[in-house]
């Protein structure tokens, strides 16, 4: 017998296939079956990652917890103020918070009021993505000094991370030193020496801004262990110091003039930025070297100095100069070149020390493993060594470098790996509710959690208060209030 031709046998083994595959391919729609996944940490990784779990796949649910009560990690508390356009993932980042399957639960340290294990308990699979909260120490005498500071906390202090909002920052001196030449270094610097009118059109927190109202700060040092060809910062931001309205730059043509014969071998990127160091030093625009005639700041770029001491100030209040050595630089591979120190030393005086050698992750839970000498959590493929389900994304995965485009990579590349470890059946879903168990345990604790419409609230309440004094937004910098704001205000 046959149905339009073709043998029942055919058929009937058709439909035994079919009905063979059906409890894999249904796997995510019975209700048990759900898989959870709990992200730790808003920031540009966590954020990646679940766009790519709710977009490959099609009844996965996502809860995103953070620490803080507001979302997105250092993209508000790390992305300097005048770089707006930078922040616009913020509108991708809220098109995932806002699908059906995603839930944001703020105001929740995980860790502390929650442990991973109890996460583990509930969840499909974990993923770490709650970045790099420490900072790079030099270990040198006269680091715990007053005004020496990391700059990742005076970031923080500028765009009003609560922890860093009370941080004793003293503007009171002439010259500062930031130690460091990667991009966040030029950021300290930038805000050191931008002219008030520009930054108070920024979402610059208050209390910085009335502090750089009365800054005394004209000149800032930025000094590097290694040469020219070594430096971390990028040309938009070397632009931008160059630039910078009523501020003169000073590079010692010496410094740069050997670059010259070097930058038409130079790799595309490092040539642009070579070719700016060397003009800036050596052959600057004439309309530059008009506009730094009048300036009333500058900046000085230093080459080949280790810091040996930072010296105290007579009253022992704060730092009086910084010491160091003068490097030479080793190696065949000039780009890659190492510093070694010779017995020359230098100093140069100033009143505020500002340390940005960068920033390092720190474990939250005694359970994740965590590679201390790298300050990293220890991974394959974001796959944590030696723990099925659990996962890590972003700066604590792969160290405190990148910028947000290097961390989408990232968090897409996790979600891909979560996506394949579940179609492969390797992870559990059943007996796994998410956070309607974990809900009940955070609530019995007295966490108060803030949901994404919670910090739409905030949100507004900032974006209103920033209207009314020219700026996008007032940030609110402690947590309290920013509670107060979710409990006050009608949704
Ligand atoms: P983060 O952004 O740090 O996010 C981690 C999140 O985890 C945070 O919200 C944190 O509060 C949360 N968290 C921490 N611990 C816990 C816990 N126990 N429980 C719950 N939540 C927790 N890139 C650019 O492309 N352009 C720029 O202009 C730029 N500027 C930068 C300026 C600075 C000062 C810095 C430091 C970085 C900058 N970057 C910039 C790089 C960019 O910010 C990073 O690539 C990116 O933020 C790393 O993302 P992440 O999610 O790994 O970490």
């Amino acid at each position: 017998m046959s149905l339009y031709g073709v043998p029942r046998y055919r058929i009937s083994r058709a439909i035994s296939t079919f009905l063979r595959s059906l409890p894999r391919r249904c796997k995510h729609t019975s209700p048990d079956k759900v898989p959870h996944v709990a992200i730790i940490g808003s920031g540009p990784a966590g954020f990646y990652t679940a766009q790519q779990l709710l977009k490959g796949h099609p009844s996965v649910r996502v809860d995103i917890f953070e620490k803080l009560p507001v979302p997105f990690g250092l993209v508000r508390f790390g992305v300097a103020p005048d770089h707006p356009e930078v922040k616009n993932v913020i509108n991708t980042f809220t098109q995932t918070a806002e699908k059906d399957r995603c839930s944001f639960l703020g105001n929740v340290t995980i860790g502390k009021d929650i442990t991973v294990s109890e996460l583990q308990k509930n969840y499909t699979a974990v993923v770490l993505s709650y970045g790099a909260d420490a900072d790079r120490t030099l270990g040198i005498p006269g680091e715990d000094l007053p005004n020496v500071l990391s700059a990742r906390r005076f970031v923080g202090w500028y765009n009003g991370l609560p922890e860093d909002k009370e941080l004793p920052v003293d503007l009171s001196c002439d010259s500062a030193v930031v130690l460091g030449h990667g991009n966040v270094a030029l950021d300290v610097a930038r805000i050191l020496l931008t002219p008030l009118d520009i930054l108070k059109k920024t979402d610059i927190s208050e209390h910085a801004l009335a502090s750089l109202a009365e800054s005394r700060v004209k000149q800032v040092h930025l000094v590097g262990r290694r040469g020219p060809l070594q430096v971390a910062f990028t040309i938009k931001e070397l632009r931008e110091m160059v630039n910078l309205p009523e501020c003169r730059t000073v590079i010692n043509p010496q410094d740069v003039a050997s670059l010259k014969e070097l930058i038409n071998d130079l790799p595309r990127p490092r040539k642009r930025l070579t070719d700016l160091l060397y003009r800036s030093g050596c052959e600057p625009a004439e309309k530059d070297v008009k506009r730094w005639a009048d300036a009333v700041r500058q900046w000085n770029l230093h080459f080949c100095l280790s810091p040996q001491e930072v010296a105290a100030s007579a009253d022992g209040k704060g730092p009086e100069r910084v010491k160091f050595a003068v490097n030479r630089l080793e190696g065949p591979d000039l780009v890659n070149q190492k510093a070694v120190a010779t017995d020359a030393v230098t100093d140069i005086t100033c009143g505020l020390v500002l340390r940005s050698i960068g920033y390092k992750s720190i474990p939250i839970d005694s359970t994740v493993p965590f590679d201390a000498d790298k300050g990293i959590i220890p991974n394959k493929n974001s796959r944590v060594q030696g723990t099925k389900g659990l996962y890590c994304s972003g700066w604590v995965g792969r160290g405190p470098v990148g910028v947000i485009l290097n961390t989408m990579t990232d968090g897409f590349d996790t979600g891909k790996v979560i996506l394949k470890d579940m179609e492969e059946g390797q992870l559990e879903t059943t007996g796994k509710q998410g956070h309607a168990e974990v809900k009940d345990i955070l609530t019995q604790r007295g966490v108060e959690i803030v949901t994404f419409s919670d910090w739409e609230k905030i949100n507004t309440s900032e974006s209103e208060a920033g209207k009314k004094i020219g700026k996008p937004r007032e940030k609110i910098t402690d947590v309290p209030s920013m509670l107060g704001v979710v409990k006050s205000k009608p949704s």
